[in-house]
């Protein structure tokens, strides 16, 4: 029996939380397919000490988290951002996925036309400045290091305070709101109290410990990684760095993201494959130089939880360029689009515009979603987790934050048109 097979067949005592039904794939309110359990240990209870406190705690720095810290902390929050690398930028940096897609949108003549402003907008103009941006098609593309400093630069200069080396834990509550974040760290295990919580985890950690409403997708597992000496070779994508090019791998189809047992055995996988290919393009007269640059500091997950929001955007929102009286944001459509029984090429595809609703929870008061694990169909998912479009709900999530914590509202009671008019002043454009 395999270990899969173990899992769905053991019994509900060992799987805990399973609330899956016979014959579906095994489920639990974590999202977590059940470990074969090998036994039990009891940890004492302890008492957890507070180390810290903000406004506006953001768990996770990819580009959503990162946008949403800057927005809040220019809003006037005192902003806690919660990072367990020692970086930022999360897949976007770390996996070396450096195409920002969706922040422009192919027109008919191949041109394209800006979607995202805001804070991506800002953070692609210093990268240019620098010479640390150049374009692969429509798609600006930045160099991986670059964009680590100027994260930084862009948090320090609003006043976020950032923690490296946390990996949040866990919560604790009064009623339905969030008090504070255990994290563990080289500190041990503390905990920060928040007034307001931005889950840019990705993978929706927060919905998990709230018990807010999720679902799980699951979508290929794979890596972007980089080579340098490159250019006679022709392989891969140029970067704003001379000689180093990008290469790309699908990698796994269909792949449970929350697993860590999967999750190692593929990044282990994919590591081996790259040095094969490196050793394989070398071979090539005229390649003999070529090296690979790095590999993913970050295991490539495309996609695992997603927040059953207040009003997901559906493919039909998406495909019809849906205006939403709510809306945050608007963003390319760079993939085509299976859409009632037919594909919509991305040639044809319209801007679409992302709702508040979309980001916002349907219980706990003081949380939102940005990035990768906002509410939307499965059918866009990937659209809906590119980079463009997470700095856009991160940035709106930040701003809403800071809008709940100054009227002491729930994230369902901020005023639209008051959260609006601040993205607008921090140069949020939705006009289609
Ligand atoms: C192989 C691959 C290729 C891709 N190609 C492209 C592309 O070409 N262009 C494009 O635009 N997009 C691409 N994407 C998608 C894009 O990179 C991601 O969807 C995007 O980075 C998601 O941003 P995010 O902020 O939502 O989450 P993430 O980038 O996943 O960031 C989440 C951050 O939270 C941190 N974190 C998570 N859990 C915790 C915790 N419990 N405590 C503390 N910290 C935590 C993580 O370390 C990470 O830094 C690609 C993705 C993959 C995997």
């Amino acid at each position: 029996m395999d270990r899969r097979h173990f899992i769905k067949t053991s019994a509900a005592g060992a799987a805990g939380l399973a609330v899956g039904v016979p014959g579906a794939e095994a489920k639990t309110k974590t999202g977590k397919t059940p470990l074969e359990v090998k036994g039990y240990v009891k940890e004492p209870a302890r008492r957890i000490p507070v180390v810290d406190s903000a406004d506006v705690v953001v768990v996770g720095g990819g580009p959503a988290g990162f946008a949403a810290a800057v927005a809040a902390a220019r809003e006037g929050c005192d902003v806690l951002l919660l990072e367990r690398e020692y970086f930022l930028g999360g897949l976007f940096t770390g996996c070396g996925v450096t195409p920002i897609i969706n922040m422009f949108h192919l027109l008919e003549d191949g041109s394209g036309r800006q979607a995202v402003f805001g804070i991506a907008e800002e953070l692609c103009r210093k990268l240019d400045g620098a010479g640390m941006l150049c374009y692969e098609g429509i798609r600006p593309k930045v160099d991986p290091e670059a964009a680590k400093y100027f994260m930084e630069e862009f948090c320090a200069e609003s006043g976020v305070r950032i923690l490296y080396g946390v990996q949040a834990a866990g919560v604790t509550r009064t009623g339905d709101s969030v008090d504070s974040i255990i994290l563990e760290g080289k500190s041990g295990r503390v905990a920060v109290r928040c007034r307001f919580v931005v889950d840019a985890s990705g993978d929706g950690d927060v919905l998990e410990w709230t018990g807010e409403d999720f679902t799980v997708y699951k979508n290929d597992i794979g890596a972007m990684w980089r080579i340098g000496n490159a250019d006679a070779a022709g392989k891969g994508n140029p970067t704003p760095v001379k000689g180093v090019r990008t290469r790309h791998t699908t990698g796994e189809k269909d792949q449970d993201g929350l697993d860590m047992y999967n999750l190692t055995r593929i990044q282990l996988k994919l590591r081996k494959m790259m040095w094969e290919e490196v050793a394989q393009l070398r071979l090539k007269p005229g390649n003999e130089d070529l090296y690979l640059v790095d590999t993913p500091t970050v295991v490539g997950v495309r996609i695992t939880r997603v927040l059953d929001s207040v009003a997901n955007v559906t493919t039909e929102g998406a495909a019809t360029g849906k205006v939403y009286k709510d809306v945050i944001g608007v963003t390319g459509g760079e993939s085509n689009l299976k859409f009632n029984g037919s594909k919509i090429l991305t040639r044809d595809r319209k801007m679409w515009q992302i709702p508040y609703s979309a980001i916002t929870p349907r219980h706990v008061p003081n949380l939102l979603v940005g990035g990768r694990c906002f509410g939307f169909e499965k059918e866009l998912t990937y659209d809906a987790r590119e980079i463009g479009t997470c700095l856009l709900t991160g940035q709106a999530a930040g701003v809403a934050a800071s809008l709940a914590v100054a009227r002491r509202q729930s994230c369902r009671d901020i005023d639209i048109l008051d959260l609006q008019s601040k993205l607008r002043a921090q140069n949020v454009r939705w006009d289609l």
